[in-house]
């Protein structure tokens, strides 16, 4: 039986990329498949678009006559982000390699064959390293840096930097992903999590073809700590440590304040060292209760169990896939 290859690919108010991102995926398949002698099966996830993404989905679904291939569309109920849609996305494509890829042209589809060669050699997961990053701010290469320091430094997971959420993955490894229930999703630390044969390739990343960015500052700020939560406990115990020494070091500031009102009698000029103490003590009160609150926010809000995104409708044309010998 012929391999299946499954593209997926989360669309957000991207009505002025869309055609484009159709017209230069869609061939580059179509080459791919006919030298491999593949199929594929090309999801669209519409994650709560405002704008006509959809229906232009849907023309340029019914439009295309394809040799090799069919396109799913599935729509959300609303905007569940990035990370949901491409997990509803994932759950839904049907591929022996599956392969997600931004909407926006940023990543190439041309570098999808020498991917998936990567995987007839062995590999279970496939991730892209941006080599070049034209067209983004130094704020976000800056932070994008920083970020994965730090991220190195407190989990234990490898966690590839430079990548995004261009990669490959076998079967056996979305199915793995499949059953993981959890609600805050950073996939880019999932995919390592899992482990198997995991190999890098390297890509020249492009601009964003049109239309803007879907992660502006707040979102990329949630992603951050949606990573740290999900992968670390060290700003749990980091607040356990320093409350620890603060509570050492005011014990024995409460010596030393004892000792001076009762045997040095000189406790009247002791408002400055008062008022410090309250602060300090007091936010770092704050501080200690902020990093629970986001770890028990994520406890009370996974122990709810709800599904994690909603499907408005789905569309599958899997079964109409021709066999090719
Ligand atoms: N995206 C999405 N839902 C969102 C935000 C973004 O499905 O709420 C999609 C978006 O359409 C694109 C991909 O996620 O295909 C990456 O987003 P974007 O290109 O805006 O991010 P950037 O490349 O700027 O980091
Ligand atoms: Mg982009």
């Amino acid at each position: 039986m012929s391999k299946t290859v499954s593209i997926v690919l989360p669309c957000y108010n991207e009505a002025e990329v869309i055609g484009l991102t159709f017209s230069r995926l869609v061939p580059a398949l179509e080459e791919m498949c006919e030298r491999e002698n593949f199929r594929f099966q090309v999801v669209f996830v519409n994650d709560g678009s405002k704008d006509s993404t959809l229906s232009q989905l849907h023309a340029l679904a019914l439009s295309t006559l394809l040799k090799r291939g069919v396109v799913d569309i599935i729509s959300l109920s609303r905007n569940f982000g990035h990370q949901l849609a491409l997990t509803a996305g994932l759950r839904f494509a049907k591929g022996d390699a599956i392969i997600s890829i931004d909407a926006d042209l940023q990543d190439p589809p041309e570098v999808i064959h020498p991917m998936v060669k990567l995987w007839l050699e062995g590999a279970d997961v496939v991730y892209a390293v941006r080599k070049d990053r034209p067209g983004e701010t130094p704020f976000k290469l800056w932070t994008a840096s920083f970020f994965y320091r730090t991220l190195s430094r407190l989990t234990d997971i490898d966690i590839p930097r430079n990548t995004g959420d261009f990669r490959l993955i076998s079967r056996r490894v979305l199915d793995i992903f499949n059953t993981m229930p959890e609600r805050h999703r950073f996939i880019r630390g999932l995919i390592p999590w899992i482990g198997f044969k995991q190999v890098p390739f390297y890509y020249d990343r492009n601009e964003r073809a049109a239309g803007e960015t879907k992660y502006p500052f707040r979102r990329m700020l949630k992603l951050a700590v949606d990573a740290f939560t999900s992968f670390s406990q060290v700003p749990l115990k980091m607040a356990y440590y320093i409350g620890s020494i603060f509570a050492l070091l005011s014990f024995l500031f409460a010596g030393w304040v004892v000792i001076s009102h009762f045997l040095l009698h000189n406790t009247v000029p002791g408002w400055s060292s008062l008022m410090v103490a309250v602060l300090v003590l007091g936010s770092l009160n704050l501080l200690v209760l902020g990093i629970h609150g986001e770890y028990i926010g994520r406890i009370y809000d996974q122990s709810k169990g709800r599904p994690i995104y909603l499907v408005d409708f789905e569309s599958s044309r899997i079964h109409e896939l021709p066999e090719f010998k």
